[in-house]
């Protein structure tokens, strides 16, 4: 993880000329942990020096790990966090049903960053056949349900894995802030989906006011972290990468309380504290919906009659 690669704006390739600093360098090298890179951790608000692009919005980490570092960092990462995620994928259906009406078909669907494929688990019962899901994490994948486990590929995103034109939808959830270059994926993922095809991305909104209220103790602040987008930048990525007809609105997510106590920036002992407490209650498990400025994020391949 020492040896870093300098880089451009991961959007629009704007230069260190048009970028602003944002947040210094925050590192403890011994800190680092097998839970650095596992999803839904409690934060540690370490990150990589990062700049924001005055062009596109887009807040970046101007020096980065190599490409296959990471993929190794997320090979070997802990998991600890099933609930949370299928938490998580019901949050998603439900803001993304109301799209899938227009989809033509429900077959051909893939899934980059899928962990344990739950999300998969549940387009299934939406109709949604031809599944298949990408993750570099082991961990997860193990921790997947014999049903769904067969069409998890353990490893990272990559276009030759698959045939062009193939999928009807296409979703990438809190995962493009982990990938060195964010433009590669969104492009490769357009040209793997059949015309009129769907690609829904959920990214952290770093304008959100959450967000900016907690400034460097915001739980997006995070070494995995290489970029954050807001509603700006995250509609550029995906008008840049050849999508049409792109949406982008924030949503609800839905968590149980010792979850949201877990993310809320207070001292570790408080914490403890607090979470014995909704246990004593019997309430750490009870769910509430809250805006946390996630955005959902959604584009088309040109439909066929469009291209004509
Ligand atoms: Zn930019």
């Amino acid at each position: 993880m020492r040896e870093l690669i300098a880089r451009n704006c991961p959007v629009c390739s704007s230069g260190s000329e048009q970028a602003v600093p944002f947040l210094d360098r925050k590192i403890d090298e011994s800190r680092i942990n097998e839970f650095s890179y596992a999803s839904r951790k409690e934060p540690e608000y370490m990150c990589y020096q990062l700049v924001r692009c005055t062009t596109c919005d887009v807040i970046y980490a101007n020096e980065t790990p190599n490409h296959e570092t990471i993929g190794r960092a997320y090979h070997e990462a802990a998991y600890n966090s099933k609930t949370e995620a299928q938490d998580a994928a019901g949050s998603y259906l439900e803001a993304l049903k109301p799209h899938f009406q227009t989809l033509k078909d429900r077959t051909g669907v893939l899934e980059i960053g899928t962990g344990t494929g739950v999300f998969l688990q549940q387009l299934k019962t939406c109709g949604f056949s031809d599944l298949v899901g990408v993750e570099p994490s082991r961990a997860a994948i193990e921790a997947a349900e014999p049903e769904i486990k067969p069409v998890i590929k353990e490893g990272l995103f990559e276009k030759k894995d698959f045939s062009p034109k193939s999928f009807s939808f296409l979703c990438c959830f809190m995962t493009l802030e982990h990938v060195s270059e964010p433009k590669q994926l969104m492009a490769e993922s357009h040209s793997l989906l059949k015309p009129g095809g769907m690609m829904a991305v959920v990214v952290h909104d770093w304008r959100a006011w959450n967000n900016r209220i907690l400034g460097a103790k915001a739980p997006i602040i995070d070494i995995e972290h290489l970029q954050l987008f807001s509603a700006q930048s995250i509609e550029e990525l995906f008008k840049r990468t050849g999508f049409t007809d792109v949406r982008c609105a924030s949503f609800k997510n839905r968590y149980s309380l010792a979850y949201w106590n877990r993310l809320f920036p207070t001292p570790a002992p408080l914490k403890r504290l607090i979470h014995r407490l909704l246990e004593a209650l019997r309430i750490d498990n009870l769910h509430l919906p809250m805006n946390v400025g996630n955005l959902m994020v959604i584009g088309r391949a040109p439909a066929a009659e469009d291209l004509t």
